[in-house]
């Protein structure tokens, strides 16, 4: 496996995506190529402090759900649920 077809496959490493086979190609590279050990350092670094930062807003009091009009099904009116 060389370091560019790594850098392709390890955000699907990280997703879990890659069958074992493949997988474990890819950790074999990783205990011989510092840089891309890096990379993959670096990639789960963002990940950690994307989950600690909330990006979900609440919507401002104006743009929340107003009275629906009569014979509208309830749940047209609800918020969506977060995504994270
Ligand atoms: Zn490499």
């Amino acid at each position: 496996m060389s370091c560019d077809f790594t850098r392709t496959v390890l955000h699907g490493y990280l997703d879990g995506e890659l069958d074992a086979a493949r997988a474990a190609e890819f950790e074999r590279h990783l205990e011989n190529c510092r840089d891309c050990a890096n990379a993959l350092g670096a990639e789960e670094s963002l990940r950690a402090s994307l989950r600690r930062v909330s990006l979900y807003e609440q919507a401002p009091v104006a743009l929340q759900p107003l009275p629906l009009p009569f014979g509208f099904p309830l749940g047209v009116g609800l918020p969506l649920p977060p995504r994270f």
